[in-house]
């Protein structure tokens, strides 16, 4: 059952959808005339580093989705952690303590 449920919960994806060019190396191929081959990818950053994970075509609308999930829920945790601290201040400003 965890796994059916944790299978089914929405994609959440912290990065950057970008543009990964390539050249392929063969000297025949376009990408050696500066037309570099190029794919969709989402770059992160993981332990410190930025990591590109190339996408197929048909990823790039989850991605997004998932990216633009993480982003919503960041803001509103953000929210959450400045009217806390107002909650705080207020607290101080209100006369200490009862
Ligand atoms: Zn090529």
């Amino acid at each position: 059952m965890p796994c059916i449920a944790s299978r089914s919960r929405p994609l959440v994806l912290r990065g950057t959808l970008t543009t990964f060019r390539r050249r392929c190396g063969k000297p025949s191929c376009r990408c050696a005339n500066g037309q570099p081959h190029e794919s969709p990818a989402l770059t992160f950053t993981e332990a410190g580093r930025t990591k590109t994970l190339t996408l197929s075509a048909s990823e790039v609308a989850e991605v997004a989705a998932a990216i633009e999930r993480y982003q919503s829920a960041r803001a509103e945790l953000d929210a959450q952690a400045d009217s806390g601290l107002a909650r705080l201040r207020s607290r101080r400003a209100g006369g200490g303590r009862r």
